[in-house]
Order: C-alpha cells, then structure tokens, then sequence
C-alpha cells in the first residue's frame, strides 16, 4: 500500500505523485485529495471479486473505491463510495469488480480516495422550497445571518428578542456555530442633532437582545451600519470624527463587550470595534469572520487589508453593511470626501486579492440578491455574496416580520442550503410580505456553491 495525494477526485495515471509509503495520510490543500492506493493479488485469470475496504475520512466527506481499467488506463467511475453516519465515523466500502480488465497480469490496483461528495442528495433535496431547514445530519455547520433590526429594536423588541431566542434554542439542532449581524442595529442615530435619548433606547433593545446570544455562548458579532453612527456628520476628514461617530456604538458593542470570548481576534483600535474580527475553528477547519461598517474609510481598509494578510490559512467571511444592492451589483459610491468604501471597492481590495475570502454577507439595501463570483483569483475560488434584509417587509402595515437566514453548509458537497425564517410568524416566505412583490414563492430556500478555500481537512486512512 502507498498513500499520495491527488489534485483530481481520481488521479490522471495509476501511479500518482509524491506517493509514500505512509499508512495514514492528511492534507490541507486546495482542491487535493488524498489516497491509498494498494496493489491486490490473485489467483491468475481471477475475473470477479469482492473487494472490501473500511476506515475513515474526516467530518462527514465521503470515500470513493475505484480500480484500475488496464484497457482504458484509468481509475473510471467509483466502484462504491460512502459518506461516514457521524463525523469522522467509520466508512466501510464493498464492491463486487468484474472484468479482465480490472485483474491485470492476477493484481488488482485499487485507490481508496477522500473525494469530494458523490451523492448529490443535499443539493436536490433543499433545492426545492419546503418550509424546513436541512436535515442537519446531511450538513457539517450552519451560520445565521441577522441584519438591519432597526424598526423592530424601535418598535418592536419582542419580535428582536424572538429572532435571538430562536437560535439560542435551536442551536444544537441545528447546528449554528456563530452568528453574524451585519449592521442597522437601530434606526434613529444616523444624523447629528437628533436627541440621543431615542437612539440610546434602541441600543438598549439591541443590545438586550444580542444579550440572549451572549449568555447562552454562542459565536457571534455585530458591525455599525448606517443608522448606528453619525454617518451624515459634516467634517468626516477631521481626525477623531470617526471615533466620534462611533461613540455610542462602541458605548454599547465596543471591544469591551468581546474581548473576553474565546473566539475574540482583534478591533480596529482598543476603543472601536466598528470593524473587529473574530476567530474559530469549525469542523476541523478555521474560520475568520471579519466585520467592517457602513462604507468604511480608508484607514479601516488598511486595517483589514493586514488582518487578511495575517490570516491567509484561515477561511473567510466578511460581514459588511453595504456591499451588494438589490439587483446583484456591486455599486460605486461617491463618498470620495472620507476616502470612503463601497461595494465595489470592497470586492476590488479585500475580496479578489485574498483567497482565503470565501463569502461576504451584507444588508442595508432591503430585499435579497445572490451573487456566486466563480473562478475568482489565483486559485480560481468562488466566492459566495448573499444580500438578505427584510426591514421594509410588513405583517398588517408594520415593519416587523423578524425574517433571519440560516446558512447550511455541506462542505464535502461544496454546498450550502439557505432557509429564510421568521420565529415570531413561523413562516419561511418573506415574499408573502414584500409590500412591492418583488419575489417568487420559496425564493427565501435555495441552494448554492461555495469553497473553503484554506486548510480544507481530507483525510483517508485504513483500519483492519
Ligand atoms: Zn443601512
């Protein structure tokens, strides 16, 4: 037996590269696939086996059999392949091979390789709208996405409140491994010389409610968007007007709120966390969610240029305020006075460089769009761009309906299924809401592509 890796989900020849003799082999490639492959006697003029395998990958990626076709020279089709019942767990392969051309000269060469998912069940399945979420045995990990609560942190703190409880109480169901807020915590900050009083209310809505999270310790984070700043204030040049502008923000979600959890990274300054990062490890793979605020100045690009340049191994999402608009773009702004971002900087300076970038998350712009950017970079990545806010969605002329998303993950299928859900009206069909009808039945399920692009675990290796 000698075990090798392969770029391709068979290798192009029966002999691979860089094989050794190793009994046990990992990877942590982009789009490489590791192997055994083992070279088995029989009787001469044997045209019919059983062969049998058992062992592990890791996380729930499959393991495909082939044999060698001497007449073809190549590895075909698996002869069986399987995905592990839990993760990690024990996968055992058996085929019935027939053939002469599989049984060269009485050997059989045979290539037990962690390749990418065979069944396509999960993407068929969740494709189809049918008011659930995945069946979390079918996926690794979930995310959810909340974003723009403003009207309910005013006016309705109970549908807030009802949105965090639900992932609280869901979330070992369901898996949700972190949660990401991507800006308009409240409404009423957004310009100077408004009384404070109405703003500092709403934080305390918004931050009860992040409270829920927090106290049940589940991973998560939140960025300043428009209505959480004074984004309209005159003299955004001068020094420390950004600070100034983020001051009650950072009162209520400032480093000193994050700086103690475990999966806390970095703030842009100790005092400033509208834009901040976190760090964990999911499914055997590290994450970076990176978080930057409405439109965020030049300064705080740099900074997140050197988190990026700091992190290359680390898979990751940017969380950003305004990034995609309604109908897919990725729009240009004219905020040229502060040196200012929009989504198309973003992508140009943050997302295409860095291919550890593999999803970016926004709101602000009410409605849905999805973006999925293929052969991105270097190493040809896709990138996955979700827009979800509901804010201007009503129930009976209210702006109230408290839709959030939850992103399911089936990482050796390269997969994700979206389920958009709201706990206070128990409904999966935000265009049942939409006041301008914009959508289609089901059009908040659906499913699409991603990569982890960095230190993405394979992994095969035999047990007797
Ligand atoms: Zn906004």
């Amino acid at each position: 037996m000698v075990a090798g890796i392969s770029e391709t989900s068979a290798p192009d020849s029966r002999i691979g590269f860089d094989e050794t003799s190793a009994s046990t082999l990992a990877t942590t490639g982009t789009d490489e696939f590791p192997y055994l492959r083992y070279t088995v006697k029989f009787t001469p003029g044997t045209d019919a086996a059983t062969m049998s395998w058992r062992g592990r990958s890791v996380n729930r990626n499959d393991i495909a059999m082939h044999v060698w076709d001497a007449v073809a020279q190549t590895w075909g089709t698996p002869v069986a392949a399987a995905t592990p019942v839990t993760p990690g767990g024990v996968v055992e392969l058996s085929a019935k091979v027939t053939g002469s051309e599989r049984f060269e000269s009485g050997t059989a060469a045979v290539l037990v390789i962690d390749s990418p998912r065979i069944d396509e069940g999960f993407e068929t399945r969740n494709a189809v709208p049918d008011e659930q979420f995945a069946n979390p045995e079918s996926y690794d990990f979930a995310l959810q996405h909340i974003t723009d609560t403003q009207y309910i942190s005013r006016d309705d703190p109970e549908v807030y409140e009802s949105m965090t409880q639900w992932t609280v109480d869901n979330a070992e169901k369901y898996k949700v491994a972190y949660s990401m807020h991507t800006g308009d915590l409240v409404q009423s900050h957004i310009r100077p010389g408004r009384p404070e009083d109405a703003a500092r209310k709403e934080f305390e809505v918004a931050s009860e409610s992040m409270k829920i999270l927090e106290d049940a310790g589940i991973p998560h984070g939140v960025l300043p968007g428009n209505h959480d700043n004074l984004w309209n204030a005159a003299g955004r040049m001068i020094p420390g007007e950004h600070e100034k502008n983020h001051a009650l923000y950072n009162e209520f979600f400032g480093p000193q709120r994050y700086q103690d959890r475990p999966y806390w990274g970095d703030s842009f300054t100790d005092e400033d966390n509208s834009a901040h990062y976190d760090l964990i490890d999911i499914a055997g793979a590290k994450f970076l969610m990176l978080y930057l605020g409405y439109n965020p100045p030049d300064k705080v690009m740099r900074w997140a240029e050197g988190v990026l340049d700091d992190h290359p191994d680390h898979n990751t999402v940017i969380g950003t305020h305004y990034y995609l608009n309604e109908f897919g773009d990725k729009p240009n702004m004219g905020f040229s006075d502060i040196h200012a971002s929009s989504g198309a900087q973003i992508w140009n300076r943050l997302v295409k460089p860095y291919d550890s970038v593999f999803m970016v998350l926004s709101g602000h712009i009410d409605g849905q769009a999805t973006v999925i950017d293929h052969n991105v970079g270097r190493d040809g990545r896709t990138v996955t761009q979700l827009l979800s806010d509901y804010q201007y969605f009503e129930v009976e002329g209210e702006r109230r309906t408290g839709f959030q998303r939850m992103l399911q993950f089936d990482i050796d299928a390269g997969k994700l299924a979206v389920t958009t859900h709201s706990p206070t009206l128990g409904s999966f069909h935000p265009e049942r809401f939409d006041p301008q009808n914009r959508y289609e039945a089901g059009s908040g399920e659906f499913v699409v592509d991603f990569t982890l692009p960095a230190d993405l675990p394979r992994r095969v290796s035999a047990e007797g």
